[in-house]
This record gives C-alpha cells, structure tokens and sequence, in this order.
C-alpha cells in the first residue's frame, strides 16, 4: 500500500456538528479569536512558508456569508462565501493547481473542504423549488429557502474510478483534451438508482466495450472541483477486446504490470505517464503494484 495519504482528505478541523445546530453557540465562536480561511475568489492565499493564510473575520468583505468549517485549537474557523462560484473546468485553472502542489496534506484538505463548500453556497443563493432566494443556515451546511420553506444541503456526488484488470494487465484510458502519453483509471458518475458495482459495470462497458465485474471497493477521496466524491474500485474483466467510446476517451489500452510499474517509478521511456499524486488513481495504481 502506497505510504501517501489520499489527497483532500484527512482533514485537521474537527467538524463539530453540535455547534452548527445551536446558533447562540455558533455566534460565540465568531469572536476575535476566530480565524478565517483568506482566499482571493476559490484560489487559496498562501504565506511565505507556502502554507494556508489565516486571518480574522475583520478580513472578510462586510457583507459576505461565513461558513464554518469547524474547530481548530479551540477557535472556530471560518471561509467567506466568494461573489462567484466556479465556472472554469479544474483543468482550466493551472495556476490553482501549482499552489496546491506546493500544500501540506492537511492544508490540501482543509481548502478542499472549504473551496467546495463555499462554493456550492455561490452557486446556489436560489431556491431550486421556487425560484425566491436562499438563506445560509446551520452555519453553512444547510440553506433555507424563506419563501417556501424548502432546505438545501451542500452536495457531493458520487463518481467511480476504477482499476480493470484481466491476466495480470490493467486498463487504462486517456481523456479527450489531456496531454499525449496521460492515461489513467477510467472514471464516470453514479446515476440515479445504481449501486456502485452496477455504476463501474456500465462505465466501463460504455466506455471501452468491456465486461468488468467483481468490483471490490478500494479507498474513496473528496475532489473539490467542485464536488465530486471519488469512490476508487477494482474490477476483474472477462477479456480484453476494445470498443472505445470516441465521444469519451481519446484512447483506451491494456498495460502490463511492468509496464505500470515503471511508470509508476518514474523511469524513462514509460509506456504512459501516471496520474499526479494529487489523484485517487495514483493511490490505486501504488495499491494494485503493492497487492
Ligand atoms: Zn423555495
């Protein structure tokens, strides 16, 4: 198993539930002694030592929403909900990612559990039943709609990835726009009234024309871009001939262990190059080399 903790997740916060409920005890926590989480937009604010900035809640603009993002140290911590949610593709946003690269595991997930809640607030100050506005409620957790009475929550949504493998080989695809050699596991959404075995069944039959069963969950990874829930699987295929989904993948393609393995090992010439560390599929990838 790959040393490497599961990027995003892992957070140092302690979420304290209890808190966000009782509003007077909420409102005890927005003191001086509060920290709030700077950031410029959904991009972090990072210091001199390339870690996280915090500031009070005097640096947030004066009519911002706070969200709590839970207890630090005894001090509640906060992020203001930005003018804008996210409206670029994570891949568009190549500057966000170098500084992510620069964070520690615990200041990776906790931006990641705030981007992607203030987020979901930006995006949804309306009501999806009526129409009216929303209210930020049980400290960022919940918003309410005034008008008709209807309560949203922050979302997450489940999405597959997975590792197929049949006679020691492992299939892999490449997406449409990524840069030459770049193959990783291949990924889809869990639709309404699917399990996740039937949802890695599908994509993967959808995708490559490959009967996959067997599905053996593996680990699971928070992705804040901007909310998705990486549910990270292998599966067993009952053979190897490949349809390709040309609307979806760019390529798709069978790699041996040792190809994977010195891949992985950053050697010369490799067959493809691995996911970034950032990844779930990298953790997979590091689980089925260890197995
Ligand atoms: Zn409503």
């Amino acid at each position: 198993m790959s040393g490497a903790p599961i990027a995003f997740a892992g957070s140092p916060l302690d979420r304290a539930d209890h808190v966000r409920a009782d509003p007077e005890r909420l409102a005890g926590l927005m003191n001086w002694r509060a920290r709030l989480l700077r950031m410029e937009g959904l991009a972090p604010l990072l210091g001199d030592d390339g870690g996280l900035v915090w500031g009070t809640l005097a640096d947030a603009p004066p009519d911002a929403e706070l969200v709590f993002l839970g207890l630090k140290d005894g001090k509640g911590c906060f992020a203001a909900v930005p003018a804008e949610g996210d409206n670029a593709p994570a891949y568009a946003i190549r500057d966000v990612w170098n500084m992510l690269g620069a964070l520690s595991p615990g200041d990776l997930a906790t931006y990641g559990g705030a981007r992607s809640l203030v987020d979901w607030h930006a995006r949804h100050r309306f009501c999806a039943k009526c129409g009216q506005p929303t209210a930020l409620a049980k400290g960022g957790w919940q918003r309410n709609c005034g008008a008709c009475g209807a309560q949203h929550f922050p979302r997450t949504d489940p999405v597959t990835i997975m590792l197929v493998e049949h006679a020691d080989k492992l299939l892999l695809g490449r997406g449409l726009g990524w840069s030459e050699g770049r193959y990783s596991a291949l990924a889809g959404f869990v639709e309404p009234g699917e399990s996740i075995e039937e949802a890695v069944a599908r994509e993967v039959l959808e995708e490559t024309g490959v009967v996959a069963g067997s599905v053996q969950y593996i680990a699971s990874q928070p992705w804040p871009f901007p909310s998705q829930l990486m549910l990270g699987c292998h599966a067993m295929a009952s053979g190897e001939e490949l349809t390709i989904d040309t609307t979806e993948l760019a390529d798709a393609h069978w790699f041996t262990r040792a190809e994977v393995e010195h891949a992985m090992a950053g050697g010369a010439d490799p067959a493809f190059l691995p996911p970034p560390q950032t990844a779930i599929a990298h953790f997979l990838l590091n689980w089925w080399i260890a197995r």
